[in-house]
């Protein structure tokens, strides 16, 4: 193991890794950024994002990823390609293990390793992913304004979902797989009472059907086995998301579904050192513009945290 302590050392590269390592590094803390196995987050499998404040005319999520390592970069942040597997936070020195098993001590360390969303596992799904398969209808929504679309789910997202593209496209086709929806009834009420909203009660998709972008959805009702396609051009997915934070069971608090707690207005874990930025603490906006904020957060409650200990 390196004798060195580093002072800031984050784990993850989206929005909120990257801007936590922007500000740490303009705060002279020299961080250390572990990008993780999925390098730049849930944007590198989004197309066009057109709601990051700057970007008047849009940036693909591959594009703007690349914009905030080169911006992390240029403050002096050392980027290592690999996965952080362990954690071990029993003393005042944190010590982190990556996947080729080197040891980094750390004072600091800012999680960021966000959420991955959960997919039906569809081969065809897979394939047309990003022309027509979407996790996220905020992000996407606005490219099938005027088309037909599915969203698959009953939980509050698929609802919330449901809602927002039915104020774009004519007619949304929600797909339950029961007969009835997980959603608060708030929720469910709202979809029910929107006009443009089919639900599909007992229904499960066989296959998303079209070759170069989506041309419609073979469904099938589990009630009835009568198979049926639903023409539509995009088919949304929200049947939730998995927080990216296995590694700190044990160590850090969770809810029930995994997501971070942390203490209120600010991004402190109940271990001294350890922050919490990003989706991976935050299952309400999941937003690439609230994960930067939370990421700003995270490097300057570090940074402060060092300065009360007398480390910078
Ligand atoms: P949930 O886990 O609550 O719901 C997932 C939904 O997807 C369920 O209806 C589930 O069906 C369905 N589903 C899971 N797997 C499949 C599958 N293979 N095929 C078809 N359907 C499937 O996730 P959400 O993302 O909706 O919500 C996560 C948390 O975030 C919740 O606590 C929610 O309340 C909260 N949230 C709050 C919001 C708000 O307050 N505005 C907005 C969004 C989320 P089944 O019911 O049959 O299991």
């Amino acid at each position: 193991m390196s004798e060195e302590i580093r002072n800031c050392t984050i784990i993850g590269s989206g929005p909120a890794g990257y801007t936590a390592a922007i500000y740490a590094a303009r705060a002279g803390l020299k961080p250390l950024l572990y990008t993780g196995k999925e390098p730049g987050g849930q944007l590198m499998i989004t197309t066009e994002v057109e709601n990051y404040p700057g970007y008047p005319d849009g940036r693909t999520g591959p594009e703007m990823m690349e914009d905030f390592k080169k911006q992390a970069e240029r403050f002096d942040t050392e980027i290592v390609g690999e996965m952080i597997t362990k954690v071990d936070f029993s003393g005042p020195v944190h010590i982190l293990t990556s996947e080729t098993g080197t040891e980094i001590k750390t004072h600091t360390t800012i999680i960021s390793t966000g959420a991955s969303a959960k997919w039906l596992g569809l081969e065809s799904e897979k394939r047309l992913m990003n022309v027509g398969v979407s996790a996220c209808a905020v992000c996407d929504g606005f490219f099938f304004r005027g088309q037909d679309v599915a969203v698959v789910g009953a939980g509050d997202t698929a609802a919330e979902e449901a809602t927002y593209l039915a104020k774009l496209c004519p007619n949304v086709h929600m797909l339950v797989r029961r007969d009835e929806m997980r959603a608060s009834k708030i929720m469910q009420k709202r979809v029910l009472n929107t006009s443009n909203i089919t639900v599909h009660w007992n229904t499960e998709t066989v296959e998303v059907l079209g070759k170069e972008g989506v041309e419609g959805v073979k469904v099938i009702n589990n009630k009835t086995q009568k198979e049926s396609v639903i023409d539509v051009t995009g088919f949304f997915v929200a049947i939730g998301h998995k927080p990216n934070t296995q590694i700190f069971d044990g160590w850090l608090d969770m809810d029930d579904a995994g997501y971070l707690i942390t203490k209120p207005d600010s991004t402190k874990t109940k271990v001294d050192g350890v922050f919490a930025s990003g989706d991976a603490q935050d299952n309400v906006y999941r937003q690439a513009v609230t994960a930067a904020g939370t990421g700003c957060m995270a490097a300057l409650d570090a940074e402060r945290y060092l300065a009360a200990k007398e480390i910078i």
